[in-house]
């Protein structure tokens, strides 16, 4: 895939412009300002580039601007890391909206997911892929279960995933010989970690520390010790969470519980965060744990908003998550990047807290070291080849001061022209606004949830539905 006379959102989110990209081999194999073959770069302003190369493959035509006064009219910017999501969630999308939370799981959410089957999650997952990508998202942090079928949707589907089984455990003892869920966990990581060129990876996980026994921490601290694997859990995500565990744990706060286990020697993903303490910020910080915020999720559901500012004042990497689509209700990466940012400046009432900067690396080079993928999330040479191409013709978007700020306040997924994964275009905007996804056959994958849906509610109780 080659480009020539883009602009490109560098590693600091500072714009550089007349740039040619070029990937080989799913990596960026070249960014200059000069042409590759050593010709003087031409920067044009118009849509006659003169002798400025043109693209030579793979992609369409992303040469050339047309708006005055910008030399590049297209972006290319790091595509997005989704840091906590249960992709298959996708088909409870809008199931019982306006409830309490514990209602809403009790009477909506569990019984509907006891009758979920592996081919349910596996088209669920695929259409949580293509929405994904349209929304720039490449890679996402998941915890469910059916992880080998939801595995088959992002291996199909192209996207990167890291995948978690999550575990809940209620009764005292757990035989590690016989309890299922933690089986799965430990063949998911020894199955797949580290496959499809490293697309794909296998965290640990934990519900919570409401749904877990000290036999499930302990069992789950020693896997995480023989494996090395971080540990992806939800934490402190409602008030009554929180406090339930320091009265129960002598004044011990989730995170506190979980780091005395052991369960973060080898870091971790804590979604939430919302009721969290400084002191367990300092703990996030010693321990190599990132901090996911899921602001969307938090602010309809009602939980809170979650105190970023000082996760990020204490050294915590701090990525973004959507949460799944039952509480969300979309995989909205843009409007995720603009409620982390003005969410914070709400909760604390000083709008310089979180600045767009600060919000485009949380879902950029964050994301991507919450998921271990060291060179993903720049566009630079050698990092991986995952990528957006936005158009920056776009009426949102202009005129510019900073473009790191109409990106996060102004930018929305109608801008994307291009997401690409591993050097792969996986979704494609074209000139007449249709939208295409080369690696995803969407209209089964509807077709299928469609049917599973009514299935499952004509399973159902009445007082379910
Ligand atoms: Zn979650």
């Amino acid at each position: 895939m080659k480009f020539s006379n883009v602009s490109v959102l560098n590693a600091d989110f500072s714009v550089s412009k007349g740039i040619y990209v070029e990937t080989e081999g799913g990596v960026i194999s070249y960014v200059s300002d000069q042409p590759p073959d050593g010709s003087p770069a031409v920067a044009c302003a118009g849509m006659d580039c003169g002798s400025a190369p043109r693209v030579t493959s793979g992609a369409p035509a992303m040469t050339s601007g047309s708006v005055p006064g910008v030399t590049s009219s297209r972006l290319i910017m790091p595509a997005f890391y989704n840091a906590h999501t249960h992709s298959p969630m996708t088909l409870l999308r809008g199931y019982g909206e306006n409830m309490v939370l514990q209602d809403w799981l009790e009477k909506k959410v569990f019984p509907f997911e006891d009758q979920l089957t592996g081919a349910d999650c596996y088209h669920a997952a695929l259409l949580a892929m293509a929405e994904s990508f349209s929304h720039g998202i490449v890679s996402s942090s998941e915890q469910y279960f059916f992880c080998e079928d939801i595995l088959r949707a992002a291996i199909e589907s192209g996207a990167k995933m890291n995948i978690s089984r999550g575990i809940s455990h209620f009764d005292g003892s757990l035989d590690r010989s016989r309890y299922r869920p933690y089986l799965e966990s430990k063949k998911l990581y020894y199955d797949n970690h580290d496959t499809q060129n490293g697309r794909i990876r296998v965290d640990l996980a934990l519900h919570a520390e409401y749904t877990a026994t000290p036999a499930l921490l302990e069992a789950i601290a020693d896997l995480s010790h023989e494996t090395e694997a971080p540990v992806h859990t939800h934490i402190s995500e409602t008030k009554k969470e929180h406090e339930e565990c320091k009265a129960r744990h002598g004044g011990l706060t989730p995170a506190a519980v979980m780091a005395k286990a052991g369960v973060w020697d080898f870091g971790g993903l804590a979604a939430h965060c919302v009721w969290a303490e400084e002191a367990d910020a300092e703990i996030f910080a010693e321990k190599g744990v990132t901090a996911v915020s899921c602001p969307a999720s938090n602010m309809k559901l009602a939980s809170g908003i979650a105190p970023m500012p000082l996760f990020l004042d204490k050294g915590v990497n701090v990525a973004l998550g959507t949460d799944g689509t039952a509480s969300n209700n979309s995989l909205n990466f843009f409007e995720e990047l603009k409620l982390f940012s003005i969410a914070a400046k709400v909760r604390y009432g000083d709008p310089t807290l979180i600045t767009a900067k600060q919000a485009l690396y949380a879902a950029t080079q964050a994301g991507a070291l919450a998921q271990g993928r060291e060179n993903c999330g720049r566009i630079e040479q050698g990092a991986r080849a995952d990528f957006l191409v936005l158009d920056l013709a776009s009426p949102s978007l202009n005129p510019v001061y900073e473009l790191a700020d109409n990106l996060v306040y102004a930018g929305s997924s109608r801008d994307i022209l291009l997401t690409v994964c591993d050097g792969k275009v996986v979704y494609k905007r074209g000139e007449d606004g249709t939208a295409e996804f080369p690696t995803v056959d969407l209209e089964r994958a509807i077709f299928e949830v469609t049917r599973a849906q009514r299935r499952i509610l004509g399973a159902l109780p009445e007082e379910n539905r």
